[in-house]
């Protein structure tokens, strides 16, 4: 083989790799369908940690919502996906797990310098009884044991009028491991927790860890919730089939800004995720 010949087997197997890792050949949902962005926190990473996909980096944070702001998105919250009358125009919906604090720190000073809003999917005991684990083991919790947000620094959020709660159980529990009683108080608990604690209402809902089954469906729907969200990569077309299924784009801090736009495209990165 020539020089040449071994620089063009390189270059179509690094364009085969790209191409599987990057799908840019995807077609672009239009953009007038809503982006709603799954985060957790916006941190540094910590290395040799399992988590730092959930950790994204301020800078980058502020890289995206800056990108955002410059394509002309509007930003929403999630019930404004819900309702009588469908959202038009360009629209992202950023949305937060769980309530890490760093949400405070790093994530709202961007959403005020580019006039963004969030959805916060808070589980209401922060503290001891929460857990990141789908199985409860005994052993190191990562996530369990990241600073989370006080009930006060939530006010302090809830203040600025630039975030949403919405429901994402008492505990962040595993709904598949919990009887049907136990579900439904995991489920409906933040409807009064927030009323009480924050004076507001959860008008949306969040599947801890992803994990539902159709019974539970039913269970946020009976609870009163406009629409849940899944950890379903991908961009729910309008109308929405099912409210109580929404896909999100997954923001992962592993990924450059070349991820984050595949994914704004099309849902996915990738081929496969
Ligand atoms: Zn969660």
């Amino acid at each position: 083989m020539s020089y040449g010949e071994i620089a063009t087997g390189i270059g179509v197997a690094a364009a085969l790799y790209g191409s599987h890792r990057y799908a840019w050949w995807r077609p672009p949902v239009t953009w007038q369908t809503p982006r709603v962005l799954m985060y957790h926190m916006i941190s540094e990473h910590r290395p040799g940690t399992r988590f730092n996909k959930l950790r994204v980096p301020p800078k980058a944070f502020r890289q995206q919502v800056a990108w955002l702001g410059k394509k002309g998105f509007s930003f929403g919250f999630a019930s404004e996906l819900f309702g009588n009358k469908p959202p038009s125009g360009k629209i992202v919906c950023l949305t937060f797990d769980d309530g890490y604090r760093d949400n405070l720190l790093e994530a709202d000073k961007v959403l005020a310098e580019f006039d963004g809003k969030a959805t916060l999917y808070l589980v209401e005991e922060r503290d001891g009884g929460w857990s990141s684990k789908k199985k409860t083991h005994h052993g190191d919790d990562e996530l369990g044991s990241e600073p989370k947000l006080s009930d006060d620094e939530v006010r302090e959020l809830l203040t600025t009028g630039r975030w949403e709660l919405g429901g994402h159980t008492r505990t962040h529990a595993n709904l598949n491991q919990l009887s049907p009683e136990e579900a439904k108080e995991e489920i409906v608990s933040a409807k009064e927790t927030f009323r009480e604690k924050f004076s507001c209402e959860a008008p949306t809902f969040a599947y801890p860890f992803g994990i539902f089954n159709n019974e539970h469906v039913t269970l946020v729907r009976e609870a009163g919730y406009l629409g849940a969200m899944t950890t379903d990569a991908g961009i729910s077309p309008l109308p929405l089939q099912d409210p109580y299924r929404i896909c999100r784009i997954k923001v992962s801090g592993k990924e450059g800004m070349l991820g984050f736009l595949m994914r704004m495209r099309s849902g996915k990165r990738g081929l496969t995720k």
